[in-house]
């Protein structure tokens, strides 16, 4: 049984993930000069829980080993490209896109390039592996991505709070980096931490002021931008002069590692300027670039 000394070490995402994240995306972009950009994000975070909801809810089987939904990566692919072809289709009434991105949704993809596009974001969910073509149809797949492994955790029979044994270097749900780790708040979870899955959403557990990216704990700082630092930081590590973000809901509840770390770009900007380079991915985002 799980008590205030036990904690989980592996947090489900509920499933409602999309819908909270796109009410999170619409509040940080109140006053924010990437306003747009960030409503945009809102937006794409509607049609995620849209096709999420609409997903058949089938039980998978976990893995013997980790990560537990490895058996099920050419189902998960055939699911992701028809997430992306109903995304694709409504994506020009519901987001103010460019002529040459509304263009490019037009041109319906062959199964081999969305393949590609899918492939490759899983590939940077797992090592940064860069994405060649960081244009609306990776955006869209990346989106396509994260609502099917979501849905595909969900499926796994897991409890919502459970211990199977977890390590700081990928989600032992599907294998991805983190986007960044959460420290929790209430729910005798208090300033306990998590790392949150760039992929599937599924939060493991880590020690806290220990760089996930080397397992140092020797010379870890932090950094924020004034007025946020409370709820966003920049962790950085001496040793591999990495860093992330620790996103803290004991300054706000609300926080949402995928949408607060973009809504805080200047943080990144302010610590790349410090030589720490970013050892996570965000796969709403490329290099920081939106998609063109
Ligand atoms: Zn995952
Ligand atoms: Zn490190």
């Amino acid at each position: 049984m799980l008590s205030q000394i036990t904690q989980p070490t592996l947090l489900l995402p509920a499933g409602t993930l999309f819908e909270s994240r796109s009410a999170r995306f619409r509040h940080l972009a109140k006053s924010h000069s990437l306003a747009p950009w960030l409503t945009l994000l809102g937006t794409l975070c509607d049609l995620q829980q849209e096709q999420a909801d609409a997903l058949a809810r089938t039980p998978l089987t976990a893995s013997e080993d980790f990560p537990l939904l490895t058996a099920h990566t050419s189902s998960l692919m055939a699911s992701a490209r028809s997430v992306y072809r109903a995304m694709a289709a409504s994506a020009a009434q519901r987001f103010g896109l460019s002529e040459a991105q509304a263009a490019l949704l037009q041109t319906p993809l062959s199964d081999a390039a969305l393949d590609e596009r899918l492939q490759a974001i899983l590939l940077h969910a797992r090592d940064m592996t860069p994405i060649e073509d960081w244009d609306i149809t990776a955006l869209l797949a990346a989106a396509a991505a994260q609502t099917v492994w979501h849905h595909a955790v969900r499926q796994l029979g897991l409890a919502a709070e459970s211990e199977p044994p977890v390590t700081p270097e990928a989600c032992p749900c599907c294998g991805s980096l983190p986007v960044g780790s959460i420290i929790m708040a209430g729910d005798g979870k208090a300033g306990v931490r998590y790392l949150e899955c760039s992929l599937c959403a599924t939060r493991w557990h880590a020690v806290r002021a220990h760089c996930s990216l080397c397992d140092s704990d020797k010379t870890i700082d932090y950094l924020g931008l004034e007025g946020h630092n409370k709820v966003v930081q920049a962790e950085t590590c001496g040793d591999c002069h990495g860093y992330q973000k620790v996103f803290l809901q004991t300054g706000d509840i609300r926080v949402d590692p995928v949408a607060d770390d973009l809504a805080t770009l200047a943080l990144d900007v302010l610590v790349g300027e410090r030589d720490y380079a970013r050892g996570v991915p965000n796969l709403l985002m490329h290099e920081g670039t939106p998609a063109a």
